[in-house]
């Protein structure tokens, strides 16, 4: 691992915790994406958003208010392309 000095920028969630989280809905377990706007995590197929708690703790459970695109398929879930 390089010396990294530069400044972090503030983020509402950290980017350890968000590459630990994958998709619990998915058989590939994805990692999810954090919308900062609506503070809830994207599962990569669109069919589930987490929301993330004021305290920062992420809501993963599968139930069906979770889901926000009942016509995605969780199956055909494509992996993220790149890294930000
Ligand atoms: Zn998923």
């Amino acid at each position: 691992m390089a010396d990294q000095s530069e400044p972090l920028q503030p983020q509402p969630l950290d980017e350890w915790l968000l590459k630990l989280l994958a998709c619990p809905a998915c058989p590939q377990h994805y990692p999810l994406a954090f919308d900062v706007d609506k503070s809830v995590l994207l599962c990569h197929c669109g069919r589930y958003a987490f929301p993330v708690g004021t305290d920062g703790i992420p809501n993963l459970l599968v139930t069906d208010d979770k889901i926000v695109n009942p016509d995605a398929d969780p199956s055909s879930c494509s992996p993220p392309t790149g890294a930000n």
